[in-house]
């Protein structure tokens, strides 16, 4: 044992996972607001360095330098990720994280089945939670990597897909798997049943995943979160790691939290999320529609002029485009004109929770200019222009209308209810959930085909001008 280990007891390691568990509470509390959501996400990571240097010293897995070169690496790897990924790629990065979280508990269960590990247990309860371990953690696996695929189009698309007896094979899969698990737990001295229960749960993950579609990948990947969590803990009950098993319950249980937000934010169940394979082609259903009537830059400065009222409602478009900064100048000038402008923030819009918060943040727009949905629809009526910016779907009046669409019941933002309507988008193409929208040609609409930011700059330019 190392000198440093040596004076380190074991209590004091309990200690270091409990202070590490009081960081991980107050990081979660602190990430709940777009105010404190930075310090937050500080807090977290000072609380992750102390579990892990507190295990890696006192089981001596590892001596400082190693830990000082390990933190290094994971630094510059971290900092070079966080800099590059668009914001819009979000899910597909922690996508990615969740899969490497699964895999790693995976693999500490295959060395600790085979006895290469820190324990030396073969009792039928180890292996029973080994075998959890596995199981959770490879499914997250390639449940993730999948996800990654479908989110990221490469190797396959985001449609849903569907074959034959699609859950009858999936139960029996996973009937299968626990058969398996009970014969590792039962054979002790034949630590290679975890061999086929490797590749069972590696199935599992990907059948999971394929039948959901593109646009409820955020809502699976919170779920594969919460899973890469409970794999985390039950690979703490391996170890019996007590930091593993906070760590990792804390997880669990924010991700089925945030799971269950998404769902409620577009009005269905996680049984219809994970099962009903949102988002297939249907066929054949091409409505007349009248012309659609196109607008510019100028037009829309003179109508925005005339109210009193905007309310500007952001989606993925302006995520993608990156005209945060001058819708703020935009909606600066507005407020210069004595014109009151509100942000409207629909809870699914853009690709991941809150990601219209942290987009306007990141342009400095006043938090008290942000509304939440429930907030500003009873407002709706009173606005004179309703400006929507790359957003589809949470205007989308056929979610309170037809019953056969994707994103029926989802609650949407009362936009078709402003006196004047300006729609910025590039084209008639639908949004995530591949549904039509009726509002592109209707009488009040105004729409002001383009990229985000290059229109919202026009008008800006129009306002200034006139
Ligand atoms: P949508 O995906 O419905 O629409 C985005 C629109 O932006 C598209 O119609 C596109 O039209 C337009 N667009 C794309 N690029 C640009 C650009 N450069 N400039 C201008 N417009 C652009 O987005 P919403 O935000 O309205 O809806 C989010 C969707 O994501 C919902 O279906 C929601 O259920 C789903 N979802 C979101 C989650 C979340 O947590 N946020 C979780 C799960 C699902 P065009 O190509 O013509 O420009």
């Amino acid at each position: 044992m190392s000198l440093l280990a040596a004076y380190i007891p074991e209590t004091v390691v309990d200690f270091a996972y409990l202070g590490a568990a009081i960081l991980f509470i107050y990081a979660l509390k602190a990430m709940a607001s777009p105010r404190t959501a930075r310090v937050g996400n500080a807090i977290g990571a000072v609380g992750m360095l102390v579990a892990i240097v507190a295990t890696l010293l006192v089981l001596e897995i590892i001596d400082w330098k190693w830990i000082v070169v390990g933190l290094i690496a994971g630094t510059a790897i971290g900092a070079v990720v966080a800099y590059t990924v668009k914001m819009t790629a979000m899910p597909q990065m922690v996508a990615l994280l969740n899969g490497f979280g699964g895999l790693a508990s995976g693999l500490v269960a295959l060395v600790e089945v085979y006895g290469g590990g820190t324990t030396t247990e073969s009792s039928a309860e180890f292996l029973v939670i080994a075998g959890i371990s596995t199981l959770i953690g490879w499914l997250t696996f390639t449940g993730s990597l999948v996800a990654f695929a479908k989110l990221q189009e490469v190797v396959i698309g985001g449609r849903p897909i569907v074959f034959p007896f699609q859950k009858l094979v999936n139960f029996a899969m996973l009937a299968l798997a626990a058969a398996l698990i009970a014969l590792l737990a039962y054979l002790p001295d034949f630590p290679h049943v975890i061999i086929p229960l490797i590749l069972v749960a590696a199935v599992i993950g990907v059948l999971f995943v394929i039948p959901i579609g593109g646009a409820d990948m955020p809502v699976v990947i919170s779920l594969l979160n919460s899973y890469s969590g409970l794999a985390a803990a039950a690979t703490g009950f391996l170890l019996k790691n007590n930091g593993l098993i906070i760590s990792g319950a804390l997880v669990g249980a924010s991700g089925i939290i945030l799971t269950r937000l998404m769902c409620q934010a577009m009005n269905r169940s996680l049984l219809n999320v994970l099962f009903a394979a949102v988002g297939q082609v249907r066929a054949g259903e091409q409505k007349e529609r009248p012309p659609v009537k196109r607008y510019s830059a100028e037009d829309a400065a003179i109508v925005m002029e005339g109210s009193q009222l905007v309310v500007i409602v952001p989606g993925y478009g302006m995520a993608v485009a990156q005209a945060q900064h001058v819708v703020k100048e935009l909606a600066d000038l507005l407020t210069a004109r004595g014109i009151e402008v509100k942000y409207a923030i629909h809870p699914v819009a853009g690709r991941m929770p809150g990601h219209m918060n942290v987009l306007l943040a990141e342009a400095n727009v006043p938090y008290d200019q942000l509304y939440t949905m429930e907030q500003i629809n009873p407002e709706m009526e009173r606005a004179g222009v309703a400006l929507v910016i790359g957003a589809n779907d949470v205007i989308n009046p056929a979610a309170r209308t037809d019953k056969g669409s994707p994103i029926y019941g989802m609650p949407i933002i009362d936009a078709d209810k402003a006196r004047t309507l300006m729609i910025i988008k590039r084209s008639l193409s639908p949004g995530f959930a591949g549904v039509d929208n009726d509002l592109f040609y209707a009488d009040k609409t105004m729409m002001l085909f383009g990229d985000a930011k290059a229109m919202v700059s026009d008008i800006v330019a129009a306002l200034k001008a006139g």
